[in-house]
């Protein structure tokens, strides 16, 4: 070891300012080679933590940058992603700021903050804090109030509204307009922009994107799908769930509220969350950030730019642990493993689904090791021996007796995709072939097979799943 030491101020200096020059960079609007920079930046003090890439370039032709960020230590869940986009619309300077400030914190509290390293270690987050680099350098040097990206619209207008882009519901007048010279111009079909081709990519390769936020401003709002109807939406009680969640950490940040339980703002088609949702079954967002009206409006002074920051910090997190529980198989984050979940599960086996917190296994697929690794959670969270529910369990009392017959037996020869009825084989069917799984496991009880030693009941349930009696379908 050299003997040579840092002279006593630089050694203070560095201990004080572990990132030189980030709370600097936060106290004010960045141009984008700024942003782009400081990725860089990230990524070279983080190499371990990050990568950084290209998800496409915008009309111009400018990087539409992205950080994918997670931890090094081991997971306890199959990792999902926490999907989040800023600055679709050029004008809302802040939307670009606040994903690039979570990133900061992301990275800064992995290791010294518990919560944070949980997250990070659980869970994936994709950021692209700038989905429209073109929009926001000419709002920046041109007109600062434009919305739209850049593209010629052919008639003399230039722009299509990235937010009513979106291949979901595309195209619907109640909410996107078909004139180019518009705010809300749709474009002339769905994705035909090169930003929404890009952030969509990123959805379509990751297929294990669970939640997503789209920030926006101005408003303090938290939105979720659908955006072109105003029918809930199938998940409507879990989406109000966390967007309630999220809205609790927000305020007791420093106080604001972001109105979360009728947040209805006016009918948008073609909008990022309800694609997310809609196409991909994701739960997403547009969280409309500071102020609430028109003035300041747009015009966000900068010295707002760490306060928000701030109260959106803990709301990710918030989001990023239901992401979490969700891949941990509570798949209605009721804090409890029981027949709604499972079911939901098998479910999405049988029927298909596009729930990427359904593949509790992590490789891809729907199908039986996804049981096999819900029965064994669901065990551990729920009986006092911590052993796997077994096979013909129907009731999930952790043992294999007359009552699971029973609910084997009325329900017996219909069409049932649910575990709970009897379809232990998870094939759609409470048939014969259910009776011998119960039959094979009957009186059994999860606690005398704990004795067994754990790979030999691993070997056990994934020769179910070789034997075909869990089928395999294509996620
Ligand atoms: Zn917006």
């Amino acid at each position: 070891m050299s003997s040579y030491r840092l002279p006593w101020f630089i050694v203070l200096w560095s201990v004080l300012s572990p990132l030189p020059g980030t709370a600097a960079w936060f106290d004010n609007y960045q141009t984008y080679a700024a942003y782009q920079q400081k990725l860089g930046e990230y990524a070279a003090t983080y190499p371990t933590l990050t990568t950084l890439s290209t998800i496409g370039n915008s009309y111009e032709g400018r990087a539409i940058p992205a950080i994918r960020i997670t931890g090094t230590g081991s997971a306890e869940v199959a990792k999902k992603t926490v999907y989040l986009n800023g600055m679709m619309h050029a004008r809302e300077w802040i939307a670009g700021m606040v994903p690039m400030y979570i990133a900061d914190r992301l990275l800064t509290g992995y290791g010294t903050d518990p919560r944070i390293t949980s997250v990070l270690d659980n869970t994936e987050f994709m950021i692209v804090p700038m989905s429209n680099p073109d929009g926001y350098e000419y709002s920046r040097l041109t007109n600062r109030f434009w919305r739209k990206n850049r593209r010629p619209n052919g008639d003399g207008s230039v722009g299509v509204d990235l937010n009513r882009n979106y291949g979901y519901q595309w195209g619907l007048n109640s909410g996107s307009s078909p004139f180019p010279d518009d705010e809300t111009y749709r474009g002339t079909g769905p994705f035909s922009e090169p930003e929404t081709v890009a952030l969509r990519n990123v959805a379509l390769a990751d297929q294990d994107v669970v939640t997503h936020i789209d920030f926006h401003s101005y408003s303090q709002l938290i939105l979720s799908p659908f955006s072109y109807t105003v029918d809930p939406a199938p998940d409507q009680d879990l989406l109000v769930q966390m967007a309630h969640t999220m809205a609790d950490s927000i305020q007791d940040m420093h106080g604001k509220i972001y109105e979360w339980d009728d947040p209805f703002l006016y009918l948008a088609s073609g909008t990022s969350i309800d694609w997310m949702y809609g196409d991909q079954g994701i739960y997403s967002y547009t969280i409309e950030l500071r102020p609430t009206s028109s003035n300041p409006g747009f015009l966000l002074p900068a010295n707002q730019i760490l306060p928000t920051g701030q109260e959106m910090f803990p709301a990710v997190l918030d989001l990023a642990e239901y992401t979490m529980q969700l891949a941990g198989g509570d798949f209605d984050v009721n804090d409890r493993f029981e027949c709604a979940d499972i079911d939901r599960l098998v479910r999405g086996i049988v029927l298909g689904s596009n729930k990427a917190e359904l593949d509790l296994s992590g490789d891809g697929l729907l199908d039986g090791l996804d049981v096999v690794d819900w029965l064994a959670r669901a065990g551990r969270a729920n009986l006092a021996s911590q052993a796997s529910y077994l096979p013909g369990d129907a009731n999930l009392d952790g043992s294999v007796d007359g009552v699971d017959f029973n609910l084997w037996n009325s329900n017996k020869f219909t069409s049932l995709p649910s575990w709970c009825g009897g379809d232990f084989n998870v094939d759609g069917l409470v048939d014969g072939s259910d009776f011998n799984v119960w039959n094979a496991y009957k009186f059994l009880s999860a606690d005398s097979i704990v004795q067994v030693p754990e790979p030999a009941l691993n070997l056990l349930l994934a020769g179910l799943v070789a034997a075909g009696v869990f089928r395999r379908t294509a996620f």
